[in-house]
């Protein structure tokens, strides 16, 4: 990040202004904005991979973002198509979700989430809560969710029903996700969690050809995890990346939200004023809510 910065990168808003040669758009239009922004000329690019776009820059990042009254979109959200038309009847706090639905989305398609699928979710955040509604309008058969915080467990899985919960810091993960699929394991476990502990298990409970997406990073200073090569080799098994979203996924993950494929809106605990942001902050590092959005 270049500091100093306005932060924010979930953004919904209105225009107000526009600029010099910009066209197609008009004041009163309610928009959402892209968060990483691919350069769109690179040969990643070009070979229609724009996640993995080696220039990338973000909104809040290297451009001030979303925790404003009002904002710039820089030029080069434009230039990519990152502006996307919010459809009618749908809040901006509910369009905003668009962005983490988008990288959620790019995870789940190199997952190969699909039809008839067991799949687990290890967090159970607003992440970990997007990947369990995603994972059921892509047709997955049974979803698990599993966190290591038992309240926080409970709050989201009252929201969106998992078939089972596992409660990972009294249980054994990878034994109850044996157990609930007689011993088969699961076609996709995805970690929405920073933890190499539940990397190394999420291997442990895939089922033959299984894929394991290794959806949250992990911290800089201890990226490293031991896996089993032989599990990956004789099962067969596919361990998988993902970078945030691309501006396609932006506008796929929109139309989720606004035809109610993937609904959000209760995902929304907490909605918070500007002047309040510190203590919506604070609310989200105590585990206290699932998602807070900033209305300016
Ligand atoms: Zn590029």
């Amino acid at each position: 990040m270049s500091a100093p910065q306005v932060m924010g990168h979930e953004i919904a808003g209105e225009i107000t202004d526009i600029g010099d040669g910009v066209t197609g758009w008009v004041v009163g239009d309610r928009v959402q904005v892209i968060a990483a922004i691919p350069d769109g000329t690179c040969e990643d690019c070009l070979a229609g991979h724009q996640t993995i776009c080696p220039n990338q820059v973000s909104m809040g990042y290297q451009f001030a973002g979303g925790f404003a009254e009002y904002m710039i979109v820089p030029r080069e959200v434009l230039r990519v198509d990152g502006l996307n038309r919010i459809p009618e009847g749908l809040g901006f706090a509910e369009a905003s979700l668009a962005e983490p639905l988008a990288c959620v989305l790019n995870g789940q398609e190199l997952a190969r989430v699909g039809e008839g699928d067991t799949v687990v979710i290890v967090g159970s955040g607003p992440i970990g809560c997007l990947h369990v509604r995603l994972a059921r309008s892509r047709g997955a058969a049974r979803v698990i969710l599993i966190d290591i915080n038992a309240q926080r467990l409970a709050q989201a899985a009252a929201l969106v029903q998992p078939d089972l919960t596992i409660d990972s810091s009294t249980t054994d993960p990878v034994d109850a996700v044996l157990v609930a699929t007689n011993g088969r394991g699961a076609d996709v476990v995805i970690t929405a969690a920073a933890s190499g502990a539940a990397q190394e298990q999420g291997l442990r409970m895939l089922a033959r050809r299984g894929r394991l997406s290794l959806f949250g990073g992990l911290a800089k200073d201890a990226p490293f995890i031991t896996i089993d090569a032989n599990l990956v080799h004789y099962r067969e098994l596919t361990i998988v990346g993902v970078n945030g979203s691309s501006p396609a996924h932006n506008k796929q993950a929109l139309n989720l939200i606004a035809t109610g494929a993937v609904p959000v809106a209760d995902l929304i605990t907490h909605r918070l004023p500007l002047d309040r942001l510190l203590d919506a902050i604070e609310i989200v590092g105590r585990g206290e809510a699932i998602k807070v959005t900033i209305e300016p």
